[in-house]
């Protein structure tokens, strides 16, 4: 018997968010189509050859302050494999063209305790002097602040706000600190502040809430498993899939690809046709025979302040943050470093920011890789169909998995 339209399904996007979207559907029995623009499916989680190695071209961990990754991860059998980076802090570059250790314990790079041997070493005695002052501030300043600048400059001051929280917010979302709202990156911040009296007590109590342990895992041989492993499932279940598809008019009730049409019930796991504009985001891969960085200088990676002299906005020391990495390219650095426009020679800024960063002569690069992607922009509009993915569930796997698990619930209970 032909399948009713309810049970019919046609996903738009083939990211970890339409992946796991069709794949809890096909595995309840409906039937399921799955169509993406590109050739290969999981979206920003996707491989990368270097020096005969691949690793993680886009993501590469996943935030373990939910369980939704871990217990996918689970069920697709990769759960053997989960790593935890290696310790050691991140740096930030400051704008006096410094590096100095991140403070450890923080939230968005928020110090929980401003008065910390480690502050005062990142934003001098007068920033830590000035962060302090949070504590005697009535609870209600800056509690309705719109933007993570905000919120932090009023309490703590430019030193923190500059610093520390600039690198952080720009390093890990790829946005400006003065316009990411408090209720997209730390939701739960203006309440605690409320509760507790100050941001220093309420980061202090987010970080307790947090599990014990590193705060990201990843997966010996890259994030870029849990792509392969989602699509040989979807495969498995039967899930008709159409890659090189891009589709350029959706419905609720179906998708239109050039001259096709696909009927089903639409569910949306890329950007709307008329999303606001995506922002881009250019990796540049340097494969270095260095042994000045064999000793980690600048522990798993670098973020970079504002007006710090460097093009690049955050570093990966890659091979010192995944002992897998390592192990794979003996003798080999492999460092990952993030421009928000693609620098125009990569390979010859990439180097010298990374010199910059990590405080040591580096020899031209063996390799070099450049890759840029987009990152969906926040667009929660009511486009009267279901969607799922990053526009929709905010940034992070965790995030965008939990999200699209949750949406697969409700689809199937409709
Ligand atoms: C460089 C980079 C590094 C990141 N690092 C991390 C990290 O370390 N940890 C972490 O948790 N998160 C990280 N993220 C974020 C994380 O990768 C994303 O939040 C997540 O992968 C988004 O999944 P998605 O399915 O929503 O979107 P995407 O992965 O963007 O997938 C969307 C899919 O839709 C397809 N598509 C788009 N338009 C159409 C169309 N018109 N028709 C058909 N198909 C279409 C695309 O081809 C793509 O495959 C990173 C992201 C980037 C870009």
């Amino acid at each position: 018997m032909p399948p009713s339209d309810g049970d019919r399904f046609v996903v738009v996007g083939g990211g970890i968010a339409g992946l796991v979207v069709a794949r809890r559907l096909a595995l309840a029995g409906r039937t399921v189509t799955l169509i993406d623009a590109g050739e290969r499916l999981g979206g920003a989680v996707a491989p990368l050859t270097v020096a005969g190695v691949e690793l993680d071209a886009g993501a590469e961990s996943f935030a373990t302050r939910s369980d939704a990754v871990p217990t996918l991860l689970h069920e697709l059998g990769l759960h053997g494999d989960v790593v935890a980076p290696a310790a050691g802090s991140a740096w930030v570059h400051r704008a006096d063209g410094r590096s100095v250790p991140l403070p450890a314990a923080g939230v968005l790079g928020i110090p929980a305790d401003p008065g910390a041997a480690d502050v005062r070493r990142a934003v001098g005695r007068v920033g830590a002097w000035r962060a302090r002052i949070d504590r005697v501030l009535p609870a209600r300043v800056g509690a309705d602040a719109a933007s993570v600048d905000a919120l932090v400059r009023t309490r703590m001051g430019a030193g923190v706000a500059d610093t520390l929280v600039a690198p952080v917010v720009r390093g890990v979302y790829s946005r400006d600190s003065r316009t990411m709202p408090v209720a997209v990156a730390a939701p739960r911040l203006p309440g605690l502040l409320r509760a507790r009296g100050s941001l220093a007590a309420a980061v202090a109590a987010l970080r307790a809430d947090a599990p014990a342990g590193s705060l990201v895992g990843g997966l010996r041989g890259g994030m870029l498993r849990l792509s392969a492993a989602l699509a040989d499932d979807i495969a498995r279940l039967g899930v008709d899939v159409r890659t090189g598809t891009a589709v350029t008019g959706i419905e609720p009730a179906r998708a239109i690809a050039g001259d096709r049409e696909l009927t089903g019930r639409v569910v949306l796991a890329a950007s709307a046709p008329d999303a606001p504009p995506a922002r881009p985001v250019t990796l540049v891969t340097l494969v270095v025979d260095a042994p000045a960085l064999d000793a980690a200088p600048r522990g798993t990676g670098v973020l970079v302040a504002p007006g710090a002299g460097v093009a690049a906005r955050a570093l990966t020391h890659v091979t010192a943050k995944w002992t897998w990495v390592a192990e794979a390219l003996p003798g080999r650095h492999v460092l990952r470093l993030s421009y928000d426009a693609a620098p125009k020679d990569a390979a010859t800024t990439a180097r010298s920011d990374a010199e910059a960063m990590l405080g040591v002569a580096l020899p031209a690069p063996r390799e070099v890789a450049v890759r840029t992607w987009s990152r969906a922009a926040h667009d929660a509009r009511d486009l009267g169909m279901p969607r799922v993915g990053e526009a929709v569930a905010g940034t992070g796997l965790a995030a965008v998995v939990a999200h699209a698990e949750s949406t697969a619930s409700s689809l199937l209970a409709d």
